[in-house]
């Protein structure tokens, strides 16, 4: 046998539930009618107290009419109210000014920002920019310029390529450790 119930205890305990069952409802057949007589009752009564015309003073009439008109404007205000405005994420740290450049970057499932572009930072300008060898100041002062073909803005940042974009990465993701992201955000039009 693999149930631990005994066939003949499943039978009594349901034989059981019935007869209390039977019991209670004989018990209780003498309120159940009055109940449901004494709630149709009040549903009769609360309908035509609804229904019916009643004496009101005018003043009173006025004061619901208003809180009436009142509440109704209320509601559809609350209903065409603007969304509250998205608290920015960390995500959406996507580009800031920096060395006189406007970089652009873009972040992977993990976290990882990758795809470090250059932009001219100029207003109204937004022209993509290519890291070039810039001014020789000597042995191990090599620069990088981001001329720009559009406006010829030419920011100069000291370092090779590489350097600079390592520095601009380092820098961001110091800005993402302590929050300072949020300062570079530009409010969505
Ligand atoms: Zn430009």
């Amino acid at each position: 046998m693999a149930s631990n119930e005994k066939p003949t205890t499943k039978i009594l305990v349901s034989v059981a539930s019935g007869l209390v069952l039977a019991g209670l409802l004989y018990l209780a057949r003498h309120w159940i009618p009055p109940a449901l007589r004494w709630i149709g009752s009040v549903f009769v009564t609360a309908w035509s107290w609804f229904t019916a015309s009643h004496a009101i003073p005018g003043w009173l009439l006025l004061l619901l009419s208003l809180c009436g008109v009142w509440c109704f404007f209320r509601i559809v205000a609350a209903f065409r109210a603007p969304p509250e405005p998205v608290e920015p994420q960390w995500h959406d740290f996507t580009e800031f000014e920096f060395l006189g450049v406007l970089w652009r970057w873009r972040y992977d499932g993990r976290g990882t920002l990758h795809s470090l572009v250059s932009f001219c930072p100029q207003a109204g300008c937004d022209m993509q920019t290519y890291g070039r060898l810039g001014q020789y100041y000597g042995a191990g002062r090599e620069t990088t310029v981001y001329r720009c073909d559009r406006c010829g803005h030419t920011p100069e940042a000291q370092g090779s390529q590489e350097q600079v974009e390592d520095k601009v990465t380092r820098e961001i993701q110091r800005l993402l450790r302590c929050g300072d992201w949020k300062n570079h955000i530009r409010p969505s039009a």
